[in-house]
């Protein structure tokens, strides 16, 4: 049997009350609270980078999506908003959290230095981007974000563990009862026992590969690799909306987005090749991104994020915020090319698909209490299945899961693993170890995430979604080939094993609901309508007893606001 100690590696035993795992916005979130909840209770962040600078707002954030402030929005406003934009396939009360506790959010987080634009008068300065309500709030000065939230983290005597890539969750006893994973400097086996878990290791950015062929110049933050749906699937929880894929526009060979809904309060937007516009609204949804697909294979194509009509004033200010603000790299890269935007318009793509609810819907399911079905598993941010929750609802449901986890746990007691388990774990994890002179991971993935575009990128056809599903089963074995030489490469390579878990669980999705729906995102060319008789529910997923993966519809919960979805739709097309 391979272990860790059959490389020289040890086997690390920690326990805790409340472990976090991903220490990104929701992660550093849900320990904060934790604490403030319980000072007395052990708190730990399990980070596979570095907590300094991890996660999507690694190098900052120009902007908060979803701020519902007093005086300018509702959260009754905002959940209509999200039910629209979501085609109507919501958990309301979830949403509603959002809306309820975001400004209290935003003051916090002022408290702690984070800046966010005011006009002369001193009130928080929205644009507004949405077809309805302003909800952006921008942070010209957030590029130190995450900085931030590591000191408050720190203040607050959470603990933190980096490069420790958590691999499974260890369930005993039907709840959850901590996580495997193992150090990725070290190799170490890392076991720790919990007596609640939280899982926040934000969206599976790595599931289609970009146009640029880059395996890692993806929208989102490349390091994660869908690791919290494939943990979360593996311990028995349901996932949800798997089948509403996020797409967004990408910056032509960049891996970020052209921000058309930062520079749209300024007068750009989104035109096509001959500077036309072509859709009416810049904030994302699976109805713009079908305009622009279209748009792209009329002939009009490529699109551009158009801003050399404005005067240069307007401009050198758009360029301040988005080349000093979480994709500082964006200024160094058009001058590279020789780019301008006084003169040259943004080149923007397709972004391959990938699984995100922050800004899309698909994740693991969590009520509005942010509890999986699991008992003890909690799961919050871009991996939890709150729709559109972007970075407010990510703190919002770190907060939430935080606070109920600590509350959950109060008279519980910790579990022993199970032997079995952690020596078969074990063994998977080490394999690629056993052959150093495997394929490279490297190879592997690719030809993956190159099947995952063949087959699943919308439009969706069935029998290509047939096909790719036959292929993802089958790719196990060719898993079983890889070969790693050091820790770095072992990451490497289970982050593969998530990456194929969630093809599949996007491939099964995508043909158990038979209709059209969410625009681009799970547009069926076999079924090109929306069905709401038979398909007004989510599709949840989860781990069958005999170890299959079953797929079944879940109700929507009757809503809380009422919104006439017949009537009220988010077409944005310009015709
Ligand atoms: C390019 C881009 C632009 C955006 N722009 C905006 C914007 O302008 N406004 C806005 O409101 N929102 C924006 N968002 C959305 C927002 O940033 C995210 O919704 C939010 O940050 C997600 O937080 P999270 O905690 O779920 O994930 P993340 O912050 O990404 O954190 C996940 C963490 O988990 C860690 N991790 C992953 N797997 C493991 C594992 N196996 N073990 C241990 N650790 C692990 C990762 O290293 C990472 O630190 C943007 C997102 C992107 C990608």
């Amino acid at each position: 049997m391979t272990t860790a100690e059959s490389f020289g590696f040890n086997t690390q035993h920690l326990r805790t009350d409340v472990l976090v795992v991903g220490g990104g916005t929701a992660g550093t979130m849900a320990g904060i609270k934790a604490k403030q909840a319980n000072p007395d209770r052990d708190v730990l962040i399990l980070e596979k980078a570095n907590i300094r600078r991890s996660g999507a707002i690694a190098m900052g954030m120009d902007g908060v999506n979803t701020a519902v402030i007093p005086g300018n929005s509702t959260p009754e406003q905002y959940v209509r908003e999200i039910t629209i934009a979501n085609d109507g396939i919501v958990n309301q009360k979830a949403v509603y959290e959002t809306g309820r506790l975001g400004f209290a959010v935003i003051q916090e987080l002022e408290s702690w230095g984070v800046k966010f634009q005011k006009d002369p008068d001193g009130n928080y300065d929205l644009k507004q981007v949405h077809r309805v309500g302003k909800y952006v709030l921008p942070m010209p000065e957030g590029k130190d974000l995450k900085k931030i939230l590591t000191r408050q983290v720190k203040r607050h005597g959470v603990q933190v563990t980096n490069r420790v890539m958590a691999t499974r969750v260890i369930v005993q006893n039907g709840r959850a009862a901590g996580v495997v994973g193992f150090d990725v400097r070290s190799g170490d086996f890392v076991v720790i026992q919990a007596k609640a878990v939280i899982l926040c290791t934000g969206a599976c950015g790595r599931l289609g590969l970009p146009a640029s062929g880059y395996l890692y110049g993806t929208y989102e933050n490349p390091t994660n690799a869908g690791d919290g749906y494939a943990m979360a699937y593996h311990a028995g929880a349901e996932l949800t909306n798997i089948e509403c894929f996020q797409i967004n526009p990408l910056i032509k060979d960049y891996n970020g987005p052209a921000c058309a809904y930062v520079a749209s309060p300024f007068g750009a937007y989104t035109a096509n090749a001959e500077g036309h516009r072509f859709i009416n609204c810049d904030y994302w949804s699976g109805q713009m991104m079908l305009e622009i697909y279209k748009e792209l294979n009329s002939g009009n194509g490529p699109v551009h994020l158009k801003m050399y009509h404005l005067d240069d004033d307007t401009i050198a200010e758009i360029e301040s915020i988005l080349w000093a603000n979480e994709r500082p790299s964006r200024g160094r890269f058009h001058e590279g090319r020789g780019e301008n935007y006084r003169t040259h318009g943004v080149e923007m793509n397709i972004s391959e698909i990938g699984l995100c609810s922050g800004h899309s819907a698909s994740g693991v399911w969590v009520n509005e209490r942010a509890e999986t079905t699991i008992p003890g598993l909690y799961a919050a941010g871009d991996m939890a299945s709150v729709p559109h929750n972007y970075m407010i609802g990510a703190f919002v449901y770190g907060r939430i899961a935080g606070e109920n986890a600590v509350d959950y746990l109060q008279s519980l007691d910790h579990l022993e693993p199970d032997p079995d388990f952690l020596a078969a774990e074990q063994a998977r994890i080490y394999a690629p170890l056993t052959q150093p002179n495997g394929i490279p991971h490297t190879q592997v993935e690719y030809k993956l995430r190159r099947l995952v575009n063949d087959y699943l990128q919308p439009p969706k056809s069935p029998h290509k979604m047939a096909i790719g599903l036959e292929k993802f089963v089958a790719y196990t074995d060719t898993l079983s080939e890889m070969g790693a030489r050091d820790p770095h490469e072992l990451m490497r390579c289970n982050e593969v094993h998530f990456i194929r878990d969630c093809a599949e669980m996007a491939a099964r999705a995508s043909l158990y609901r038979k209709e059209t729906r969410w625009g681009l995102y799970h547009y069926r060319l076999d079924y090109p309508d929306r069905n709401d008789a038979e398909w007004f529910c989510h599709v949840n997923l989860k781990k069958g007893d005999a170890g299959e993966m079953e797929l079944f519809k879940r109700p929507v919960e009757p809503y809380i606001i009422d919104v006439d979805l017949k009537k009220e739709t988010y077409d944005v097309a310009v015709r």
